[in-house]
């Protein structure tokens, strides 16, 4: 087995979540708040997040819980908040919108640390920050509701671990920066494989373009995990990259030690991965990243795992 794997469930709603961890999870390592927002007909109020987020970590039972702040936009809409652009992947989404809506961001803010009370399961990720200066307001909102929570709730509340998503490619470039900031990054590989090959992820026309398997992409995920590696920065990836078969093989391969993924492929990965050995990944990985096309690595990873007799995991 490739040592010291951890895999961590990807989640949205609540039912569900308690037995989905029970089957082998290390805790939560996505869980997307702008899906109870969407169930909703209105911003859903502070006591109605709190009840959420609480439901959420109990769920966890005393695993870490990664709760992302509200990410729409993009392709995901608001009912109650629609928002029209020529080009919503390039627009207001993710942090853009909570920062530019204070008074929405703070009750989110302030319902995850009062879910999380005195506990230190919480950590908050944030989705698309394309510069410093997001995190850095961020930081900021997050310390005020800190201290006036502790005010008004007389108490001394978890300071929770703060990370960012891994989604523009420009971050990639300013990981030294990042590191001084936040304390772990998650790499959103569906959205750093759309902005670094310029392919609309929902746009059927150039579906075969888009491919988390192309050379560039997979160098892109190296070298982001050799230099968080280097900044001490703690790294996990959440995209659907991670809970497929030869991704999860990849990712292992160039020493992500942390993969979160959707229930239906926490079984198949968790199995897939304790039939490996790092020595062998790594003969793997330096092939795969001389190929020219996305279509020659998955080639050679078929035959790799028809080598080890896993080829059923892809075709079950
Ligand atoms: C990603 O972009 O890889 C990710 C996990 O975020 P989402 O799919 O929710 O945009
Ligand atoms: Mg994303």
């Amino acid at each position: 087995m490739a040592k010291g794997i951890q895999l961590y469930l990807n989640a949205g709603l609540l039912s569900g979540i308690a037995s989905e961890i029970a089957e082998g999870a290390d805790g939560i390592g996505l869980y997307r708040t702008e899906i109870p927002f969407m169930l909703h007909q209105r911003f859903p109020s502070e006591s109605e997040q709190i009840d959420v987020y609480k439901q959420v970590l109990s769920a966890a039972g005393e695993r870490p819980v990664v709760m992302r702040t509200l990410d729409v936009g993009g392709d995901k809409p608001l009912p109650y908040f629609p928002i029209k652009e020529d080009n919503p992947f390039l627009g207001w989404r993710g942090i853009r919108l909570s920062l530019d809506h204070p008074e929405l961001f703070l009750v989110q803010l302030r319902a995850m640390l009062q879910a999380a009370g005195k506990g230190n399961q919480l950590q908050i990720l944030l989705p698309m920050v394309s510069n410093l200066d997001e995190i850095d307001q961020t930081l900021t909102y997050l310390e005020q509701a800190f201290t006036e929570l502790n005010q008004e709730l007389n108490t001394i509340l978890v300071r929770p671990k703060v990370g960012v998503m891994l989604e523009v490619p420009a971050l990639l470039y300013q990981l030294h920066d990042v590191a001084k900031r936040v304390d772990f990054v998650s790499v959103g590989s569906n959205d750093l494989t759309q902005y670094l090959l310029a392919v609309d992820r929902n746009n059927p026309s150039v579906s075969s373009l888009f491919d988390s398997y192309h050379p560039g992409i997979l160098r892109a995920l190296k070298m982001a995990v050799d230099e968080c590696k280097q900044y001490d920065l703690d790294v996990s990836v959440c995209g659907e990259l991670a809970g497929e078969p030869y991704g999860a093989l990849l990712l292992v391969a160039m020493g992500y030690h942390k993969l979160s993924m959707n229930q239906a492929s926490l079984a198949r990965i968790n199995y897939l991965l304790r039939r490996v050995s790092q020595q062998e990944l790594s003969e793997l990985l330096s092939t795969v990243l001389c190929q020219s096309n996305g279509q020659q690595v998955r080639t050679l990873l078929g035959q790799f795992l028809q080598q080890h007799d896993l080829a059923d995991l892809i075709n079950p």
